[in-house]
């Protein structure tokens, strides 16, 4: 069986791989080993240590239709649950008649129904504390947007996480074994990358910002150069876990000029210093509200999301009335919140003064009735603009999109009404068609509710 890049993840799900077939499967190979790889799904080299094996088909010429043939019955012998996918996947029949146990037959660049089957095969267990992709999101990740992990693993200590024990120190991949796989989304269809790791701007400190090659110029493996080659790429481009270094400065200016979308998911958990300080935060010591005013002065576009934790141990009332203060000054466009609650082998667990629970759910209800109207009058300030959006799913008369501000499943979406601009464009001339999923289009914002937007299409972008 070829041998692939294999993660280290011992007690994750592990699927074997067979790719066969052209430089096109191999890309469609590629799409599906990121996917699993983004999802936690081990990829293991050979059959015995496989839950599964994808063969990735090639039916081409009769040679190649053999070739395939026998990759799937090798995999049915030595394994026994088997995807079939690829060019031969669209002759199912053929396959069926030889290898009727087959788990599922789907065709090439079917990235969807290969995935499909290995959750129904092989459920990933979501863990919120260590998974990077939203648990919606691994239902099914439609072709034009995709998950690039640059890295695996933490540099930091936070008290409440126990990634680090789990997942090992940083180990980030090198910046041209990045881009490549970017490239190859992008040729692949994907028309939003969602950069994922847990510190994005710590990338490449464990290889010493190590410069490699790309498209002939040298790249560092560092978070400035990897935001501007994935900027060239000329599809959109959305960081998240990001933390408020002072060098992540450097990549607003990029999020102003349009390289980059003009989004930041970092996770600030907190804002009193005492309390950062027992959640042992990185950057914590940095003055984030100047920052962030600094960053929309920049890049008055920019959309910050971020998370927080309500009732950590020892979390005073006056303290947790400092992070109230500090939503209304800095005015976050999305946000999520948890109530503190102990992860087995977390340092936290030992700390003195834990919130009593009714306490802990009292404030979290607090925390979110206040972002909620910031969230809501945040979104209202948009009415009126006219914006680019990519379009996930086209119904009759409506199609749901998403804005620059929108990360798939975690953020808001855009209901774009599409009756008006065809009943337009009808006059005179003949009916535009109906967008596709994927495609990007203009819109014009005509209401907003706590989450999402609604708006009219205009034209396509
Ligand atoms: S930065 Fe902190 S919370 Fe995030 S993975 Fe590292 S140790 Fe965990």
């Amino acid at each position: 069986m070829p041998r692939v890049a294999t993660p280290k993840a011992a007690t994750n799900p592990k699927v074997g791989f067979v790719s066969l077939g052209c430089p096109k499967a191999l890309v469609d190979s590629e799409r599906i080993l990121t996917q699993l790889r983004a999802e936690g799904y081990a990829i293991v080299p050979s059959y015995d240590a496989a839950d599964l094996v994808v063969v990735n088909t090639c039916g081409f010429i009769d040679a190649a239709v053999d070739e395939s043939l026998e990759a799937i019955g090798e995999a049915m012998a030595e394994n026994g649950k088997v995807i079939v996918t690829g060019c031969l996947g669209a002759r199912s029949g053929l396959i069926r008649e030889r290898f009727p146990d087959v788990l599922s037959i789907s065709g090439p660049q079917d990235y969807e129904s290969v995935m499909r089957a290995v959750h129904q095969q092989l459920p990933p267990e979501h863990d919120p504390f260590l998974d990077l992709v939203p648990p919606q999101g691994i239902k099914l990740t439609p072709r034009h947007y995709a998950y690039l992990k640059i890295s695996e693993g933490c540099n930091h200590r936070c008290s409440f996480c126990i990634i680090p024990s789990l997942r090992g120190d940083l180990v980030s991949r090198p910046i041209d074994e990045v881009l490549v796989e970017a490239e190859k989304l992008v040729k692949a269809g994907v028309r939003e990358i969602l950069v994922v790791s847990q510190d994005t701007s710590a990338y490449g400190v464990d290889l010493k910002y190590a410069p490699r090659n790309w498209r002939g110029e040298e790249r560092q493996t560092r978070f400035l150069d990897l935001a501007k080659a994935l900027g060239e790429l000329g599809v959109w481009v959305r960081m998240h876990y990001v933390y408020p270094y002072p060098h992540v400065d450097a990549v607003i200016p990029l999020m102003a000029e349009g390289k980059l979308l003009p989004y930041l998911d970092i996770p600030f958990q907190h804002s009193n210093p005492r309390v950062l300080k027992l959640m042992k935060r990185p950057a914590s010591g940095e003055r984030n509200i100047e920052r962030i005013r600094a960053w929309r002065a920049m890049c008055p576009e920019l959309t910050i999301r971020s998370t927080f934790i309500v009732g950590f141990p020892g979390e005073t009332e006056a303290e947790f009335e400092e992070l109230l203060d500090f939503l209304d000054e800095a005015q976050l466009d999305r946000v999520g919140a948890f109530a503190y609650s102990p992860v087995g082998g977390a340092s936290a667990n030992a700390l003195p003064d834990p919130v009593p629970e009714e306490v802990k759910q009292e404030r979290l209800a607090r925390f979110m009735d206040k972002q909620a109207a910031i969230s809501a009058a945040r979104l209202e300030s948009r009415i009126g603009g006219v914006e680019k959006v990519l379009v996930d799913e086209v119904g009759p008369s409506v199609a749901i999109a998403r804005s620059r501000s929108d990360a798939p499943e975690i953020d808001g979406r855009v209901h774009v009404k599409l009756a008006k601009g065809r009943r337009k464009a009808a006059i005179g001339t003949p009916e535009r068609p109906l967008p596709k999923p994927g495609e990007f289009i203009e819109v014009r914002i005509i209401g907003a509710d706590e989450h999402d937007l609604h708006a009219e299409w205009i034209q396509p972008a």
